[in-house]
C-alpha cells in the first residue's frame, strides 16, 4: 500500500506548495480541449488541496513533441478547460524549469492554481532525468501522483521527481484505481471471471499468462479468437489472425484446459461496412471469403450467464468490431452483462481505453464498479509488473 493524500494532515497542507502530476494528455481540436474526461478525473484531488489552503502546482504531458516545444501539444488549451471547471484564473508556466516558474509557484494565494507546460517538452522527461526532476521538484513543497495512466513509464515527472520531493503520496484517482485494480488481482470475490477481446492477442498474451493461474474462468471474444480457432485448426475465413501467435495460442489452450472459454458463434461479413449483410455461423464454420466480426448472439447468452454468476469480472478488450454496427452487439451485451452483474452485487473492473469508450457509448460508465482510465498502465498492473510512478510513492506506514 502507498501513502495517500488523505492521510496529510490538513494543519501541515495548509499554505503549502502541492507539486500534483495529473494525466492531463487530452485530446486536442482547434486549439481546444476536445474531451475533457480527464480533467473532470483530476478534480477530486485538485479540489481537496484547495479546500485545505494548499497551493496547487499541475505537471502532466500532452501527446510526443519528443522532448522539443511543440506550440500544437502545448497545454495552454488544458489551463483554460480547467479555468471553467474550477472557476479561477489558472496560473500557466511556461517554462517550468525556469526561475521565473518558481517565483509564480510562490506568488500564488492559497488554493490557488498553476499548470506547468508540457513536460515532454524536455528531453530529459522520458529519460527519467534527475537534473531535470530536480528543476520539476523546486515547483512544491511535496508530490502528489495522480496520474495512474503515465505510472507504468518511469519520467522524470513520475519516477525521479517523487525520489526527491517528500512527502510523495497517491492522488485520489490513484488511490481509487490501486485500490480497484489490486482487490481484482488480489483478493477477488469468486467466481473470478476475465473477458477478453481486442483486436491482436499479441498484445495481451502477458495479461492472459498472468490471469491464467488466478481465474476461474477467461472468456475470449474480439479478433483474438480467430487465432484460437485457427490453433484449433478450425476454418477462420478471412477473420483477423496473427499467424505468428498460433502455436502460442496452442499452448495457452493446453495450459487453459476448460478455463478458456471461446465463442460458440460469429458474426460473419465479406467486408467490414457498416450495415452490410451478415450471417450467423457456429465458429468452426466460417465460409471461405467471409470474417468474423462479432460474437455471435448464442455466445453472448453463455458469457453474460457467466458473468451474472461471477464474484468479480475484469473486461478488457471488446468482442467484436463495436465501431461499426451491427457489428457492436457482442460488445453491447457484455457492457449490459457487466452492469447487471454489478447490481447483483459483483466487483466489475473494465479496463482498456477501447471497452471503456463502449461502454460509455452504451451509458453505462456509471453501472461497473471501477472504469479504469489508464490503457497501457491498467494492462501492465494487471500482468503483475511494477509501475515505476507506483513504486516511487513512498509507502504508507503499518496500520
Ligand atoms: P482495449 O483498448 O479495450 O484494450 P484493444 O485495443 O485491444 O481494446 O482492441 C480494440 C479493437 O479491436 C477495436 O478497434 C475493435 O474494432 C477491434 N476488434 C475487435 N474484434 C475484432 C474483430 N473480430 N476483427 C477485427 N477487429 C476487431
Ligand atoms: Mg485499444
Amino acid at each position: 500500500m502507498k501513502r495517500t493524500l488523505a492521510s496529510l494532515e490538513p494543519a501541515w497542507v495548509e499554505g503549502k506548495r502541492a507539486l500534483v502530476r495529473v494525466d492531463f494528455n487530452v485530446p486536442l481540436a482547434g486549439g481546444a480541449v476536445a474531451d475533457d474526461t480527464r480533467i473532470r478525473a483530476a478534480l477530486p484531488t485538485i479540489r481537496w488541496l484547495r479546500d485545505r489552503g494548499a497551493r496547487v502546482v499541475l505537471l502532466s504531458h500532452l501527446g510526443r513533441p519528443g522532448g522539443r516545444p511543440d506550440p500544437a501539444q502545448s497545454l495552454r488549451p488544458v489551463a483554460s478547460a480547467l479555468e471553467g471547471h474550477l472557476g479561477i484564473p489558472v496560473a500557466f508556466l511556461a517554462d517550468p524549469t525556469s526561475d521565473e516558474a518558481v517565483a509564480a509557484t510562490r506568488r500564488l494565494p492559497r488554493g490557488g492554481v498553476a499548470l506547468a507546460e508540457n513536460t515532454r517538452f524536455h528531453a530529459g522527461e522520458e529519460r527519467d532525468d534527475p537534473d531535470l526532476a530536480a528543476r520539476f521538484a523546486r515547483l512544491g513543497d511535496f508530490f502528489v501522483n495522480d496520474a495512474f495512466g503515465s505510472a507504468h513509464r518511469a519520467h522524470a515527472s513520475t519516477a525521479a521527481v517523487a525520489a526527491l520531493l517528500k512527502p510523495a503520496v497517491s492522488g485520489f484517482l490513484m488511490e481509487q484505481e490501486l485500490a480497484w485494480l489490486g482487490r481484482a488481482l488480489e483478493a477477488p470475490k469468486r467466481p473470478f471471471v476475465a473477458v477478453m477481446g481486442g483486436a491482436k492477442i499479441s498484445g495481451k498474451i502477458d495479461l492472459i499468462e498472468s490471469l491464467l493461474p488466478k481465474v476461474d474462468a477467461i472468456l475470449v471474444g474480439g479478433a483474438m479468437a480467430c487465432t484460437f480457432f485457427r490453433a484449433q485448426g478450425l476454418e477462420t475465413g478471412t477473420s483477423l489472425v496473427e499467424p505468428d501467435r498460433v502455436a502460442l495460442a496452442s499452448a495457452l489452450l493446453d495450459r487453459a484446459g476448460p478455463r478458456l472459454v471461446l465463442p460458440s458463434d460469429a458474426v460473419v461479413a465479406t467486408a467490414l461496412e457498416p450495415n452490410i449483410t451478415t450471417q450467423v455461423v457456429p465458429s468452426g464454420r466460417i465460409p471461405a471469403g467471409w470474417a468474423m466480426y462479432d460474437v455471435g448472439p448464442r455466445t453472448v447468452l453463455a458469457f453474460a450467464d457467466r458473468i451474472a454468476a461471477a464474484g468479480t469480472v475484469l473486461w478488457n478488450g471488446p468482442m467484436g468490431v463495436f465501431e461499426t454496427p451491427p457489428f457492436d452487439q457482442g460488445t453491447l451485451g457484455v457492457a449490459h452483462a457487466m452492469a447487471e452483474a454489478t447490481r447483483g452485487g459483483a466487483v466489475t473492473v473494465v479496463g482498456g481505453g477501447d471497452s471503456a469508450a463502449a461502454l460509455a457509448a452504451a451509458g453505462l460508465e456509471g453501472a461497473v464498479s471501477h472504469v479504469s482510465t489508464g490503457g497501457g498502465a491498467s494492462l501492465e498492473f494487471l500482468e503483475g509488473r511494477d509501475l515505476p510512478g507506483v513504486s516511487a510513492l513512498d509507502d504508507a506506514p503499518p496500520s
